[in-house]
């Protein structure tokens, strides 16, 4: 992520942003710095968590500052949408992390020679352990 300093011309540009939409989905258009009345097209992926910009029709090597502009946006708009995502993450590393553990825990909880009965029975006991962590 970029800086959150907003220069005159992002700012000027975000606020004049079109959003529109055709038949290849959803473009905005972003005034041009240098040349005044010129728009160019930046054309955006809305599939994901947050829309992600993907061209812009602008002569400057990409990602150019519109695209990048679109971006910042839609990354502003969007916060709200990336936290649940994040937190989702979080929630799903958390779950595995558990597994993880349990699964060392299996490991530790082993001793080093067992006799095949007392290996069964373990196994018993770190299953129904499993299943306490699934629970909380
Ligand atoms: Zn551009």
């Amino acid at each position: 992520m970029a800086t959150l300093k907003i220069n005159f011309y992002e700012r000027y540009a975000t606020e004049h942003l079109v959003i529109d939409e055709d038949n290849n989905g959803l473009f905005c258009q972003v005034c041009s710095e240098t040349h005044e009345h010129t728009h160019y097209t930046v054309r955006v992926d809305e599939s994901g968590v947050v829309p992600v910009a993907t061209s812009c029709n602008c002569p400057a090597t990409k990602p150019c500052k519109h695209i990048n502009l679109v971006n910042k946006f839609y990354a502003r708009i969007y916060k709200s949408n990336v936290a649940k995502a994040e937190v989702k993450a979080v929630e799903a590393a958390k779950v595995e992390a558990e597994a993880a553990i349990a699964e060392a825990e299996k490991i530790v909880s082993q001793p080093v020679a067992v006799t095949p009965a007392k290996d069964m029975m373990l196994a018993t006991l770190t299953k129904q352990q499993g299943f306490s962590i699934l629970r909380r």
